[in-house]
C-alpha cells in the first residue's frame, strides 16, 4: 500500500461565490455577505434584561508618552492607538486617522451613551495634521461628529467611508465607497473599502441603511488592514486572496460578551487571532478594547483572552506577531521580505 503523500497546502473550502461582490442591498438596507442577520430589538432587550457585566474601572490614567512625530517617511509604517478604534497611521509622508473619536461620551446627545474610561492617549492638539480619515461605519463609537467637526475645521481631511454614511459626516470632503471600491489617495497609495460582518444605524429608523466595512491601504512600504467593526467571517480569506499577506492589521478584540448576542457583530480575541493568521499578517495590533464599556466582557478580559489564545497556539508563527501596545505608544513596522516570501510559500 502506498503511503499518502502529505500535502503542504492548507485545506480550505472555496470562497463563497459572492466573496468579491459589492455589498448586498435590498429594499433600502444593506446585508452581510454571509446573509447572517444580527439581533433585532427583541434580542437587544433580552440581553439588556439578562446581562452580567464584567467589572470595569471608571477612570484609567495612562502614563504620558511622547507625542507622535509630524510625519513618517523613512520606509516604515507607524501606528499609534489613540483609543478604541482611533488609530493614527503614518506612512509614506501621509497621516491617516481611523474612526476618530475624541469625545468623553458617545451617543446621540453629549449627555447620553457610554463614557470613555481613559482619555485619548494623544490629545487633539498633539495629533499631527490629518490628510485622510478612514471611517468604517456609522456607530457612535466609530463616527463621532464633534471630533469630525474639529478635524474638518483644522485640517479638512478627505473622509473615506461606506455608501450612505456621508450624510452623517459633517464634511464636504467625503468619498463614499462600496465594498471592493478603490480610491487613490496619492501616487502609490490606494485605499480599498472591504467587507465586514456587522450592521449599522444610530437610531431606531436607520438600521442597516448605510454600509459597514474595513479598509486596506496599499502603500509602497506595505499593506495596512483596518478591520473596522466585524464578526468573524469569510471576508478575511477574501481579503487575503485579493491583496496578499498584510504588513499591519488593526484588529478589534473587545466587546464580545455574551457570545450569543455579540458573535454576529464582534469577534472575540481568539477569532481576532485566527483572522490575523488568515490574513498572514506580519504585525497585528489590538484595537477596540479598554476604552468604552460596550458589552459584558470585563475591562481586562480581551487582552487576557488574547494572551491565552496565543499561548494555546504555542506562540505566533515565525515572522508574525500580535501586539497589545500601551495606548499612545507607536508600533513601528517595516515590511519584512522574509515574512512576505514565507507567507506566499505557505499559501501557494
Ligand atoms: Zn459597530
Amino acid at each position: 500500500m502506498g503511503a499518502e503523500i502529505p500535502s503542504a497546502r492548507p485545506v480550505t473550502e472555496p470562497l463563497p461565490p459572492n466573496a468579491f461582490e459589492a455589498a448586498p442591498y435590498r429594499r433600502g438596507t444593506f446585508r452581510n455577505a454571509s446573509g447572517r442577520a444580527t439581533h433585532g430589538l427583541a434580542g437587544a432587550l433580552r440581553w439588556l434584561l439578562t446581562r452580567t457585566r464584567g467589572p470595569w474601572p471608571t477612570h484609567v490614567e495612562d502614563v504620558p508618552v511622547a507625542p507622535p512625530v509630524a510625519r513618517v517617511d523613512d520606509g516604515s509604517i507607524r501606528a499609534t492607538v489613540i483609543g478604541h478604534a482611533t488609530v493614527l497611521v503614518q506612512v509614506d509622508g501621509l497621516n491617516i486617522l481611523t474612526d476618530p473619536v475624541m469625545s468623553a461620551r458617545i451617543g446621540p446627545t453629549p449627555w447620553t451613551g457610554p463614557k470613555r474610561v481613559r482619555p485619548p492617549a494623544v490629545p487633539f492638539e498633539l495629533i499631527p495634521p490629518i490628510d485622510v480619515v478612514l471611517l468604517s461605519h456609522d456607530h457612535y463609537d466609530h463616527l463621532d461628529r464633534p471630533t469630525l467637526r474639529q478635524l474638518v475645521q483644522r485640517d479638512n481631511p478627505q473622509v473615506l467611508t461606506g455608501l450612505r454614511v456621508g450624510a452623517k459626516v459633517p464634511s464636504k470632503n467625503v468619498v463614499e465607497l462600496n465594498w471592493w471600491d478603490s480610491h487613490s489617495i496619492c501616487e502609490g497609495v490606494t485605499a480599498t473599502y472591504v467587507p465586514a460582518e456587522h450592521f449599522s444605524g444610530r437610531g431606531l429608523f436607520d438600521r442597516d441603511k448605510s454600509l459597514w466595512g474595513g479598509f486596506v491601504l496599499e502603500t509602497p512600504h506595505g499593506k495596512v488592514f483596518f478591520a473596522g467593526d466585524t464578526a468573524k467571517g469569510q471576508h478575511f480569506r477574501a481579503i487575503r486572496e485579493r491583496f496578499g499577506p498584510m504588513t499591519l492589521s488593526l484588529l478589534p478584540i473587545g466587546a464580545y460578551a455574551p457570545r450569543w448576542f455579540m458573535e454576529n457583530v464582534h469577534m472575540d480575541p481568539d477569532e481576532a487571532l485566527q483572522a490575523s493568521l488568515t490574513l498572514e499578517s506580519q504585525t497585528s495590533l489590538a484595537i477596540h478594547f479598554a476604552t468604552f464599556n460596550l458589552a459584558d466582557d470585563a475591562y481586562d478580559a480581551p487582552t487576557h483572552a488574547l494572551a491565552r489564545a496565543v499561548q494555546h497556539l504555542d506562540g505566533m508563527p515565525p515572522g508574525a506577531d500580535f501586539r497589545v501596545l500601551p495606548f499612545g505608544e507607536a508600533a513601528i513596522v517595516r515590511l519584512g521580505e522574509g515574512h512576505e516570501a514565507a507567507a506566499r510559500r505557505r499559501y501557494a
